[in-house]
């Protein structure tokens, strides 16, 4: 498929050589079947999505683990935060943009997680950028596992620290980078608290003994963890029984919290109070808007009066990976509602997910540079959003379309 005419390409506004090249390296994408096409959500984030492009799917797509997305109490809390507080802040936190509400919320996820205190950002990308350039300088050392989220990869290359980057999950590869960093001021440990790409959990017990023994400090983006892991959804530390022992939290509201805009560090008050003043995504760019403040707190209140619903989460998890297994497939193991299934070549992946659309079941496939090359995979979230009768659904277009492309 041709996705630009050259007329079009050099009638642009655009420097035409520069605009030639562009598009040309986008072809190039096309032909080998990694450009991504956006596919158009008309209504609520839900179990079941309507799709513009392709009608009615259930969605094993998104990150709305406790499906409060939809929920009238959050999307209430929206609302009237809307029409108390207004569009937005219009300036950043430290000239006339803090709220009321943000303290609250902040006050709010600190309790959630039993921290002494937290910051919001926007969005837990910033919260990651703006984390390690302040607190860490080149007498300090970072340390991080080597699939980290991107925007820890960002952060990290803001930040001066002597950088060490280990094996995933290896723990030997870890005390030998704290062993190797012994004589500098600060070690600080990051890790993702569930990685993405595999759904599997970090294992803090392990990095926390490590940490504790090389004097190090545990910073943990626990983005797909939190509201998800844990009997209350308080995330990797509640899982393993670690509460208050990690020092530094980082994590979304843009997932399972209800799904809207924004993100925390989350830790002790002297480390929270150094960010507001010098996190340059704190100082340099707006707070999450108000109504977006008071959705999150809906949304935590919701979750907490509602812990049935991270249960149902856990039970629709395991039906999916059993009845997975049972079709035939082999997907990575592990206790997360993150189910990849690894099908090789990303264009592979692509067309499983483009067919599993054409039978009404909305999973992306993720390909090179997203996940290691040879390695492309459709990734299937589970929802406590679900029924048994979509997850039904989900494996039957599963098993069509696994078959007929001989993954099955
Ligand atoms: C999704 C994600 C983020 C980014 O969260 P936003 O709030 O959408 O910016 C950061 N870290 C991890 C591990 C994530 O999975």
């Amino acid at each position: 498929m041709v996705l630009y005419e050259e007329a079009d390409v050099a009638g642009s506004a655009v420097n035409a050589a520069f605009n030639r090249r562009i598009a040309a390296e986008l072809q190039g994408m096309q032909e080998q079947g990694v450009y991504k096409t956006l596919l158009h959500i008309m209504g609520m984030q839900g179990a079941v999505v309507e799709l513009e492009e392709f009608g009615e799917t259930v969605n094993l797509c998104s990150n709305n683990y406790v499906g409060l997305c939809d929920v009238p109490e959050v999307v209430e809390g929206v609302r009237e935060g809307a029409a108390r507080y207004g569009a937005g802040t219009a300036s950043v936190r430290f000239i006339c943009g803090t709220w009321d509400i943000h303290r609250e919320l902040e006050d709010r996820i600190a309790d959630f997680l039993e921290t002494e205190a937290a910051i919001t950002y926007t969005s837990c990308w910033n919260a990651n950028e703006g984390l390690f350039a302040p607190l860490l300088t080149d007498e300090d050392a970072l340390i991080s596992d080597a699939l980290n989220h991107a925007s820890i990869i960002d952060g990290i290359r803001l930040c001066k620290a002597e950088r060490h980057i280990y094996k995933h999950m290896d723990m030997d590869a870890l005390e030998d980078a704290l062993k190797r960093t012994q004589d500098k001021r600060t070690r600080l440990v990051m890790t993702d608290g569930v990685f993405s790409m595999e759904g599997e959990i970090a294992p803090l017990p392990a990095i926390r003994e490590l940490c504790d023994r090389y004097d190090a400090v545990l910073t943990v983006d626990d983005s797909h963890a939190t509201g998800v892991l844990g009997d209350t959804g308080r995330g990797t530390p509640e899982h393993f029984g670690m509460h208050g022992e990690v020092d530094i939290i980082t994590s979304t509201l843009g997932k399972a919290l209800g799904g809207m805009a924004g993100g925390f560090t989350a830790s002790s008050r002297p480390v929270v109070d150094y960010l507001v003043q010098r996190s340059r995504t704190q100082l340099f760019t707006n707070a999450m808007p108000p109504h977006s403040a008071c959705g999150a707190l809906a949304a935590i209140d919701y979750l907490e009066a509602h812990p049935e619903r991270v249960q149902k989460l856990r039970a629709n998890t395991d039906y999916f990976r059993r009845n997975l297994v049972d079709l035939g497939f082999e997907p990575i193991e592990g206790d997360t509602p993150i189910v990849p299934v690894i099908i090789g070549e990303t264009a592979a992946a692509m067309k499983l997910s483009r067919e599993l659309l054409d039978e009404g079941v909305f999973v992306i496939g993720f390909g090179f540079p997203v996940v290691p090359r040879g390695e492309a995979r459709i990734r299937c979230q589970v929802s406590a959003a679900h029924e048994i009768e979509h997850l039904d659904r989900a494996l039957a277009a599963l098993d069509v379309v696994g078959r007929r492309l001989g993954v099955i």
